[in-house]
């Protein structure tokens, strides 16, 4: 019977979506002898610019590096607190850390993003910034993250690695903060064909500040005013993004009718759905259910050849890379709770139509 073979995500099938495009322009760009910091890289900044509203955007190597390079020509760092929703993927602590400066976790609300009325009590003399992640895909709430950040006059930094496109009262993520911080990593909504990253802002002299740390701390080559690092989105894969570009509001809609149709069929009491909140939109990076029975479920989904994920089974404050934070198991309730009981479907552009009848089905008939 189960001869269906799904897996969580498929990349191919991104690929496949518009094959010729991504040849065609991957030639022109090997054709043009110009690979890194070149005319892709400016057109795409642009159109990104453009897509989201932004004033400026720089391209970097990766996420990570968007989230390092964001605090850092913030002037945060040693001594510095940045307070982060508990339940996030490990780099946007790190981006804090790498800096030096120290992550204060917050509690997420029942929408997978930071509890607002949980960031003030958090607050002391040290707090530099908030840290906002859209996680999932779904836009914080971000008007009362802007009033907390005003009355204590903090810097609002979003990470938007995981919602290209998603809004919050009708305004992309990205743009509601100081800066907004993008991975262009594969899986990412809008993926490349390797590691990527950008930050965009409202701020002239951050903006100018990212793009002289991004090239060794040089803004005339050979000239270097600090010590910057090598982070660059490369020529290729500049050009691979403006072609996803191109399509990122069809293939945003292409995941949320998958999505509809989960939240409408999946009729089992054994998973709690995701919940979309009033005033923000999802882009549905990840479909993520939660379940007590997480280990049966997984188990049997599995024996049905259905792959799933968990985004993330371990949060960062329980982390081997964090022990020196001396976090320990029961010190943040709410987020233990979800990392224990996250699951995320198979979702992805290119998914077809028997193959999410096939998930929902099964689902459907998970018993334990
Ligand atoms: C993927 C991701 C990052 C890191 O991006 P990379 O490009 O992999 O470095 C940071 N934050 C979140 C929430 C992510 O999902």
């Amino acid at each position: 019977m189960s001869e269906m073979k799904i897996q969580c995500n498929r990349l191919d099938r991104g690929f496949e979506l518009y094959k010729k495009e991504f040849e065609n322009k991957a030639i022109e760009v090997l054709e043009s002898g110009w690979y890194v910091l070149g005319k892709e890289l400016e057109s795409f900044e642009q159109e990104f610019s453009d897509y989201l509203g932004a004033e400026y955007c720089a391209g970097v190597a990766s996420g990570l590096d968007a989230l390092v390079l964001a605090f850092r020509s913030l002037g945060i760092g040693e001594d510095d607190e940045v307070i982060v929703q508990g339940n996030t993927y490990i780099a946007s602590v790190m981006g804090i850390t790498i800096n030096r400066a120290t992550p204060v976790f917050v509690e997420p609300d029942s929408y997978y993003n930071i509890d607002v009325g949980k960031i003030e009590e958090k607050i002391t003399a040290k707090t530099k910034a908030i840290l906002v992640v859209h996680l999932y895909g779904q836009a914080a709430d971000m008007t009362q993250v802007m009033e907390v950040a005003k009355k204590y006059d903090l810097m609002v930094v979003e990470d938007c690695a995981q919602s290209h496109g998603a809004m919050w009262n009708g305004k992309m993520t990205g743009i509601i903060g100081d800066v907004g911080c993008f991975s262009f990593y594969p899986t990412k909504n809008l993926g490349a064909f390797g590691d990527g990253g950008a930050i965009v802002t409202k701020h002239k002299d951050i903006d100018k500040k990212v793009r002289m740390l991004r090239n060794y701390g040089s803004e005339k080559k050979y000239y270097n005013k600090v010590v910057g690092v090598n982070s660059r989105l490369d020529e290729i894969q500049a050009g691979m993004l403006r072609v996803r570009l191109n399509h990122l509001q069809e293939l945003i809609k292409e995941r949320k009718s998958i999505c509809t149709r989960y939240l409408k069929e999946i009729d089992n009491e054994k998973l709690k759905l995701p919940i979309v909140r009033e005033q923000a939109s999802t882009v549905w990076h990840q479909f993520v259910v939660r379940c007590k029975e997480r280990e049966a479920l997984i188990q049997y989904l599995n024996a049905e050849g259905i792959a799933t994920m968990i985004h993330y089974p371990i949060p960062p404050h329980l982390s081997e890379a964090y022990q020196y934070l001396g976090k320990k198991v029961g010190d943040m309730p709410i987020t233990e709770q979800y990392a224990n009981e996250v699951l995320s479907l198979p979702l992805y552009n290119g998914m077809k139509k028997e193959e999410l009848d096939y998930v929902i089905e099964k689902i459907n008939g998970f018993r334990c």
